[in-house]
C-alpha cells in the first residue's frame, strides 16, 4: 500500500527537481534501496552514491591487508591514507580502492560477514560522513545508506526510508547471489541479514532508524516497479509541500493585530539597525500552526528572529521567571507568550502551546531549553519531542548567529544572521510509534533538530567564516553557561 504522505502528491513527471537536490534513502540490508536509488539517479538525473559501498570497500581492504576489523584506529588509518572512489556513470557505479575496481569483490559473504563491525566504529565513521557530505554538497544526488537522512543530509530535499519483511529480503538477496552464480542457503542468508540488521541498529554512532520526517515506504509486497513509483513521488513531497506555502505576505500582514504590526516593525527595525541578513525565506510566509525552532544565544534572539517572519499571530514559550508581576509580566502578556518552568515537565505550558498550534498559531521555541555559547549549538531537550508528537505540527529550524556581543553602534566583527532551513514535516511518525515508545520518539526529533541547527551553522560558516571574535565568545560563554545550566536544571 501507497503510504498516507503520499495521497495528493501530484506524479513524478510534472516537474524536475530543484538542482541543489539530495535525496536520501536509507533501509536496511536487502529492501531494495540500490535498485530504486539507480533508477531515481537516472530518472531525475542526479549522481547515484552507495555509502555502503565505501564501508564495504574498507572492509574489503582490512580484509587482504590484515587489518583487524575490531582495531578503530587502524581502520582509520587505513581509510585516511588510502584513495577510495566512487565513479558513476549511466546504471553503472563502480567502486575503486587505491585506483582497482573492487565493485565486484566487496559483493562477497565474507566482506558482509565483517562489514558491520567496520561500520560501527565512530573514527571510520567521522570519516566517511565528511567524505559523503563533500560528495553530495553541491546537491544533484541520491544518495543511500542507514544514515543518510539522519545525519550525513539532515536537511536533504526528500528523505526515504524504504523498508521490508524479512522474508522478503531473503528472497531479493538469493536471487541477487543466484544472478552472480553463487548458490547460498535461505537459512544462511536469513541469519547474515538478521544479525547485519541487528548489529546495523544496536551501534551506538548513528544507527540505521527512521528519520522522523522520511517517508516510510514497505516494499515487501511490491514489484519494483512500483516501488520506483512510490519512491519516486516521496522525492516530490517536500518540494510540493513547499509550494503550498503561504506566499501572500501582505495580505497575511494585514491580517494581524494592530500590536503585533506594531511589534513587528519595532523588531524590524532592530534588525536593519544591527544589519541583520536573512537567509532562506526569501518571499515566503511560515506555515500557519508550525513550531519556529531556533537556537539560542542571546536574549537579543526572539526580537530579532521575530522581525524576519512577520506574518502569522506567535506565541513564544518564554521562561517563567521573566513573567515576574509589573511591566514585564504585561508585556510578555501583550505578546502571547507563554511561561514555561524550566525545570522538570511543565504540563500547563505544553498544553497551552498545543492548543496555540492547534488554533493556527506560530509557536516559537528555543528547544535547547537555555542559552549556548556561540558556535556550539547544544542538545535538544525533550520538550520539542513532546510537542510535535502532541501537536504534529512542522517545524521550521533557524538558526541565528551574532546576536551575542553585538556592541550598542552595530559591532561588525561578527556576522549577523538569521538562516531558514527547510519546513520539517513528520511523516515517519506513524512509523516510529510502531516500533519505538514516546522518549524515544523526542530523542530522535531533538537528535535530527540538533543535525540540521549544525547544518545550517556549516552552511553559515561556508557563506562567511567562523571568526576569531566569535570563537573568543563562544570559549568564555561556555563556562558561564555550563554553571548557569547546573543551577537551572540541575545539570549542565
Ligand atoms: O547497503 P549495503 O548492504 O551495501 O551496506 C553494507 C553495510 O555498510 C551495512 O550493513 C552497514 O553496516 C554499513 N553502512 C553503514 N552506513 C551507511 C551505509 C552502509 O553503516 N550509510
Amino acid at each position: 500500500m501507497e503510504p498516507a504522505a503520499l495521497a495528493g502528491i501530484p506524479t513524478p513527471e510534472l516537474a524536475p527537481l530543484p538542482a541543489d537536490t539530495v535525496i536520501a534513502i536509507d533501509g536496511p540490508a536487502g529492501s531494495g534501496k540500490s535498485t530504486t536509488a539507480k533508477h531515481l539517479a537516472a530518472r531525475f538525473g542526479l549522481l547515484y552514491i552507495d555509502t555502503g559501498a565505501m564501508y564495504r570497500a574498507l572492509t574489503l581492504a582490512a580484509l587482504r591487508g590484515g587489518v583487524d576489523v575490531g582495531d578503530e584506529q587502524a581502520l582509520a588509518r587505513l581509510l585516511a591514507s588510502s584513495r577510495l572512489e566512487l565513479v558513476s556513470g549511466g546504471k553503472e557505479a563502480r567502486v575503486t580502492w587505491e585506483g582497482q575496481d573492487v565493485s565486484a569483490a566487496i559483493r562477497t559473504t565474507e566482506v558482509e560477514a565483517a562489514v558491520s563491525l567496520v561500520s560501527s566504529h565512530p573514527a571510520v565513521r567521522q570519516e566517511m560522513v565528511r567524505r559523503q557530505q563533500d560528495m553530495g554538497r553541491r546537491g544533484g544526488v541520491v544518495m543511500e545508506g542507514r544514515d543518510i537522512g539522519s545525519v550525513v543530509f539532515p536537511l536533504a530535499t526528500a528523505k526515504i526510508f524504504l523498508s521490508a519483511g524479512l522474508e522478503a529480503r531473503v528472497q531479493r538477496r538469493l536471487r541477487q547471489y543466484r544472478q552472480r552464480g553463487q548458490e547460498l542457503s535461505a537459512d544462511q542468508v536469513r541469519a547474515d541479514l538478521a544479525k547485519r540488521d541487528k548489529l546495523d541498529s544496536e551501534r551506538v554512532t548513528s544507527p540505521l532508524n527512521i528519520s522522523p520526517d522520511a517517508v516510510v515506504i514497505d516494499s515487501s509486497a511490491m514489484d519494483i516497479q512500483r516501488q520506483n513509483e512510490a519512491c519516486a513521488r516521496a522525492c516530490r513531497l517536500n518540494p510540493t509541500l513547499d509550494r503550498l506555502l503561504d506566499r501572500d505576505l501582505a495580505t497575511s500582514r494585514r491580517t494581524l493585530p494592530w500590536h503585533y504590526r506594531l511589534a513587528y516593525g519595532v523588531m524590524q527595525t532592530l534588525g536593519r539597525y544591527y544589519g541583520l541578513r536573512q537567509v532562506g525565506n526569501e518571499g515566503k510566509a511560515l506555515p500557519r500552526g508550525c513550531i519556529v525552532a531556533v537556537n539560542h544565544i542571546s536574549l537579543w534572539d526572539p526580537p530579532l528572529v521575530g522581525g524576519t517572519f512577520m506574518r502569522h499571530r506567535v506565541n513564544t514559550l518564554a521562561k517563567a521567571e521573566l513573567f515576574k508581576p509589573g511591566p514585564m509580566k504585561a508585556f510578555f502578556n501583550w505578546l502571547d507568550s507563554i511561561p514555561i518552568r524550566r525545570r522538570g515537565f511543565d504540563q500547563e505550558a505544553f498544553r497551552a502551546a498545543s492548543a496555540s498550534l492547534a488554533a493556527g498559531n506560530n509557536l516559537l521555541i528555543f528547544p535547547e531549553g537555555t542559552r549556548r555559547p556561540v558556535g556550539r549549538p547544544g542538545p535538544v531537550r525533550n520538550g520539542l519531542g513532546i510537542l510535535v508528537q502532541d501537536s504534529g505540527a512542522p517545524m521550521q529550524p533557524i538558526f541565528i548567529r551574532g546576536s551575542y556581543g553585538r556592541m550598542p553602534m552595530g559591532s561588525t566583527l561578527s556576522p549577523l544572521e538569521v538562516s531558514y532551513g527547510p519546513v520539517v514535516w513528520w511523516h515517519g511518525l506513524p512509523a516510529l510509534r510502531e516500533q519505538l515508545d514516546p522518549k524515544q520518539i523526542s530523542r530522535r526529533i531533538a537528535q535530527l533538530c540538533e543535525a540540521i541547527f549544525l547544518d545550517l551553522q556549516a552552511a553559515s560558516f561556508a557563506r562567511h567564516p567562523q571568526t576569531e571574535f566569535e570563537k573568543r565568545l563562544g570559549a568564555g560563554q561556555a563556562a558561564r553557561l555550563e554553571a548557569r545550566s547546573r543551577k537551572v536544571f540541575g545539570r549542565s
